[in-house]
């Protein structure tokens, strides 16, 4: 059997011992035989929380549809070069497209396209080979420091760890939120760009 979490907008895991109070808003409370409890906390209740087979999970539509996760294997250069040749798109909304790659969501793809030195609204047939490869390596790398830093709690502090405390990515993002700061590499001000009522930060230098 397998435990399957989506944390939606706003759910949060948290490992807590039996004795403390309920947050507001907990939906589920998990009883672990040696103590302590893993309690899932969801004000918005976008997300969602359910038990299966590991044999039915390519069953379920909304796991069916999720793209390569580059933390169970590497993605290949091969899927990425054939993916932007593919797709016609802008580079940024296809890092994000959860069918394409799963993690990459707002602020990891603007760290990824600054790592690799290509700007948001790149055509992704313009892609070149070697910046396939910068992109190959930069996502595995921002998701697994991100993972060591314990997450990334922006301004709403929304997202908390497993203990309940704010993440520590946010304090090493390069150009996430960095507006009008110098870039890290070239110390040319942070450009921020509004698209479909998001923001996306990029170096007008180093990112063409
Ligand atoms: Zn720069």
């Amino acid at each position: 059997m397998v435990l399957v979490a989506h944390l939606g907008m706003s759910g949060q895991l948290i490992l807590s011992d039996s004795a403390r109070p309920f947050a507001g808003h907990t939906h589920v409370v998990l009883h672990f035989s040696g103590g302590g409890q893993l309690r899932y906390v969801d004000p918005r209740t976008f997300g969602e929380m359910f038990v299966t087979e590991e044999s039915d999970l390519g069953e379920i539509p909304e796991l069916a549809r999720l793209g390569r996760d580059p933390l169970a294997g590497e993605v290949p250069v091969d899927y990425l070069a054939s993916t932007f040749a593919r797709r016609k798109t802008r580079i940024k909304p296809l890092l994000m497209d959860q069918t394409f790659i799963c993690g990459l969501g707002n602020i990891y793809s603007d760290e990824v396209l600054f790592l690799a030195g290509v700007r948001h609204d790149r055509p992704t047939p313009a892609v070149t080979p070697a910046e396939t490869r910068l992109l190959h390596d930069a996502i595995p790398m921002v998701l697994r420091e991100s993972i060591q830093s314990r997450g990334s709690s922006i301004a709403d502090e929304q997202y908390r760890d497993l203990y309940g405390e704010v993440g520590g990515y946010q304090n090493r993002l390069r150009v996430y939120g960095r507006e009008a700061q110098p870039c890290l590499r070239c110390g040319t001000p942070i450009e921020r760009a509004r698209w479909s009522n998001r923001s996306t930060f990029y170096c007008p230098r180093c990112q063409s």
